[in-house]
């Protein structure tokens, strides 16, 4: 499979690809691991691409004003690997480890996937379940958009033409905060079949969002009031299983139906509700 004839640009700023992009006909190329397949079957047709990889200002994590700070252009190997996102947002770096093989994870980025908004994606549930908010920039400068409003539906999102993404903002989760994220990973791809992210302040607060399952990521409002400062144990995880996934539209494919996707999730959420306890 051959793309058809695009150019390509390698730009060392933000300023400068979002230049670029204003051109129009324009795609953003970050780690290639969604695009390039994409532009190969010819689902995308781009007239150029604009390489942000060597945009200095879009790696790296750190803390900053209460929030960890994940730039876009940032693999997921090196979230696996991050000691802050470790000790505050376990959960990012369990997630990480579990995507696709070491090729995939060392040259896809966090901004590439959420841009992206596969189904099957996993850091979409894991910015949902973090009350993350996605940076974006574009000619008129920076804006922010809570994930809870980013994802859109089948590889759809509140991204605009011409936006970029630059960074991924997590609060700084209170002491005791505990996080878990469970998979049933496609055997192959090691895509989420269902994906479920925990995060549980020591109040007992509890945040549970999905990925795989429908056609975006989303929070479970009902499995989460069923455990929400509640003691954790075996009747109250089962009340969460029993409360989730219930009014949801559920994807089926020739990996799972519907009803086992659905099993599937209780099934997850469970292991990471025990996770959390
Ligand atoms: C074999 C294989 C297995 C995989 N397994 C998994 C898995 O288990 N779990 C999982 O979650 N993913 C998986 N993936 C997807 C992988 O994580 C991709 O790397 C990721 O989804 C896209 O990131 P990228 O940096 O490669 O983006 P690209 O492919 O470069 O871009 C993807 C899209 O995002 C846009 N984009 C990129 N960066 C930005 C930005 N900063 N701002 C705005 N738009 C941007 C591009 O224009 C394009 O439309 C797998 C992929 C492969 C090939």
């Amino acid at each position: 499979m051959i793309p058809v004839a695009f150019d390509y640009q390698k730009v060392k700023t933000v300023e400068e690809a979002i230049t670029v992009l204003s051109k129009g006909d324009s795609k953003i190329l970050a780690g290639g691991h969604s695009l390039l397949p994409a532009m190969k079957l010819r689902l995308s047709q781009p007239a150029r691409l604009v390489d942000i990889a060597g945009i200095a200002a879009l790696k790296g994590i750190k803390e900053e004003d209460g929030e960890i700070v994940i730039g876009a252009a940032v693999t997921h190997a090196d979230i696996a690997g991050n000691k802050l996102i470790k000790y505050h947002v376990p959960f990012f770096a369990e997630a990480a480890e579990m995507i696709g093989d070491l090729q995939v994870r060392n040259f896809g980025t966090i901004g590439g996937s959420l841009a992206h908004a596969d189904p099957a994606a996993d850091w979409p549930a894991l910015v949902l379940a973090s009350d993350a908010a996605i940076e974006i920039q574009d000619g008129n400068g920076k804006r922010r958009i809570k994930a809870s409003v980013f994802f859109k539906g089948l590889f759809a999102t509140a991204l605009q033409d011409n936006e970029i993404i630059t960074a991924i903002r997590i609060p700084v989760p209170a002491e005791g905060t505990k996080t878990s994220y469970q998979k049933f990973a496609q055997p192959a791809s090691r895509f989420a079949i269902v994906g479920c992210a925990v995060m549980r302040s020591a109040d007992g607060k509890t945040n549970i969002a999905f990925t795989g399952l429908s056609e975006n990521a989303f929070r479970d409002s009902k499995a989460e009031n069923a455990v929400s400062g509640k003691p954790l144990n075996d009747d109250t995880i089962a009340a969460a299983a029993n409360a989730a996934v219930n009014d949801v539209s559920v994807l089926e494919d020739h990996f799972a139906s519907e009803a086992y996707r659905r099993h599937l999730a209780k099934v997850y959420l469970k292991k990471a509700l025990k996770a959390v306890s």
